[in-house]
């Protein structure tokens, strides 16, 4: 699923994160920056030991949760690593959708700084930090497009979505804001 909001493309696709040739790649990252499963462990492998090395290196502290660093990219094909730190799930009344809609935002403000053209995000904390993907979703594409209604870069932001419904999850999420957007 593709929709144009103002100069760029929003972008659903389902798959591997590591396989898009893109400018910068979104890792869900823990605050430590300190490696573990699903997409971090995909990446890391993918990008191969030179990524750990800089990111322990320029971010000895890590990176606190809402937040996002960057990081080169190895041998993604990618040129940046953006390493992003999603909020674990605690309910939801715990100032979770704030911090995920930090996490994305500084993601892209950083894809922005780099002047990447194009960037592929991942379904940051839906997966061992246990947030719902419905929730989610709208968080993460909500905080997207009132992103890039204002900036013209990245002009594609492709969501990866992995299993588990996650791609029909922002399908249906993108689908209502669309439809809201058009209301007003
Ligand atoms: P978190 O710890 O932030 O929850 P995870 O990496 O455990 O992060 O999961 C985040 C989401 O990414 C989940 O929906 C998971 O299914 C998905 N995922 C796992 N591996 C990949 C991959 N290689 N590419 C894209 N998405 C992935």
């Amino acid at each position: 699923m593709r929709v144009e909001i103002a100069s760029t493309w929003l972008e659903l696709v389902d798959g591997d994160i590591t396989a898009q040739e893109v400018a910068c790649v979104v890792n869900a990252a823990n605050s430590r920056l300190a490696g573990g499963g699903g997409v971090d462990g995909a990446i890391h492998r993918a990008a191969g030991p030179t990524l750990m090395e800089e990111t322990r290196r320029r971010y000895p502290e890590g990176c606190p949760t809402g937040s996002a660093v960057i990081s080169s990219a190895g041998e993604l094909a990618a040129e940046y690593v953006i390493h992003a730190v999603g909020p674990v799930w605690n309910g939801g009344q715990s100032g979770e959708a704030e911090q995920l809609a930090a996490a994305y935002r500084r993601a892209l403000e950083l894809a922005h700084e780099q002047a990447c053209a194009s960037i592929a995000l991942p379904a940051l904390s839906t997966g061992a930090y246990g947030y719902p993907v419905d929730l989610a979703a709208r968080v993460a594409l909500g905080t997207s497009i009132d992103f890039v209604s204002e900036h013209s870069l990245p002009s594609l932001v492709r969501f990866v979505l992995f299993g588990g419904g996650a791609y029909g999850a922002f399908a249906a999420a993108l689908e209502e804001l669309i439809a809201a957007r058009q209301d007003y």
